[in-house]
């Protein structure tokens, strides 16, 4: 069992062009081929962008020529049903319970796949420790000793509980040994705290982590799902600057970050 602080972030998929089709649906219509500049860099989140919007007037060819200028435009208009052609996945560990029920609360726009409770057995999980309670800082280390304590309580309840449940749920109920280790899984994990550590697949689009990043990470959100919501945007805004570099990331007194976006909620 450890007790973690940090979580860890790892950007898995990202969107990805096929520009031979593209270029194909414009010969077919007669228009013409997208130019060089459409695309920023080696990111082609902008350019999926670019493509989905232009389909709508089918002005490719036409009008704005510089992308930034392009994208602000429909950032500002809010024009976010473009966005969500842009999907980015994370897998995220070393988040607590507690983070991920909050993170599911996000539906539009979201794709989840988390550890199971009932399945994985929990015998030798790990703990978050909340950020607010920092083991290396005398103020908070005696706070941190109490939540340690309660930790380690929850985990020997849960393996007694497994020990007891096994000794009395009989194996002729259940079809297969598997259902059986559930059924007892899913009764003692009700003793595990909302700081179990736990891990997640998120697939967002853009639009959608946009309003994450906008909701969670303002200054009234928890600190730990706050920090989570502006590793993502750091991630985010080196793989897509020009849709997600109107945020800002400021400190606040008490040390901890925010993030809010210049066009809110598009
Ligand atoms: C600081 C903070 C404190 C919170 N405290 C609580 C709390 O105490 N209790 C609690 O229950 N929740 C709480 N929440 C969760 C909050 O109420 C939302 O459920 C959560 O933030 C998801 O936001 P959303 O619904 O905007 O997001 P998403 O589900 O990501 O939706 C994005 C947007 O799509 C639209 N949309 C999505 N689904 C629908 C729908 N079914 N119908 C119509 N429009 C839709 C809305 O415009 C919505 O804003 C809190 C959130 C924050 C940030």
């Amino acid at each position: 069992m450890q007790y973690i602080s940090d979580p860890q972030v790892r950007l898995v998929t990202r969107p990805s062009i096929n520009w031979a089709a593209i270029a194909d649906f414009l010969d077919s219509e007669g228009l013409p081929p997208i130019p060089d500049s459409i695309r920023s860099g080696d990111d082609e989140s902008s350019a999926v962008v670019e493509i989905s919007a232009r389909l709508c007037y089918m002005s490719y060819g036409r009008g704005r020529k510089d992308i930034s200028d392009f994208i602000n435009n429909l950032l500002s208009k809010g024009d976010g049903s473009v966005f969500e052609h842009v999907n980015y996945g994370f897998v995220i560990s070393g988040i607590s319970r507690s983070l991920t029920h909050e993170l599911v609360r996000h539906r539009a726009g979201f794709a989840y796949s988390q550890r199971s409770q009932r399945y994985v057995d929990e015998s030798e999980s790990d703990f978050i420790i909340p950020p607010a309670l920092n083991e290396n800082d005398a103020k908070t280390i005696k706070a941190a000793d109490v939540m340690k304590a309660a930790m380690e309580s929850s985990l020997s309840s849960y393996k007694n509980l497994v020990s007891e449940l096994d000794k009395i749920i009989p194996e002729e109920q259940f079809e297969s040994l598997s259902d059986r280790r559930k059924a007892i899984r899913q009764a003692a994990r009700s003793v595990l705290p909302n700081a179990t550590e736990t891990k997640i697949f998120v697939t967002a689009n853009v639009r959608a982590w946009r309003h994450f990043i906008e909701m969670r990470g303002a200054g009234f959100a928890d600190w730990e799902i706050r920090n989570l919501a502006i590793i993502i945007l750091k991630i985010l805004e080196q793989e897509s600057p020009l849709l997600f570099s109107d945020f800002t990331i400021d400190k606040l007194p008490d040390g901890t970050l925010t993030a809010k976006p210049k066009y809110s909620k598009i």
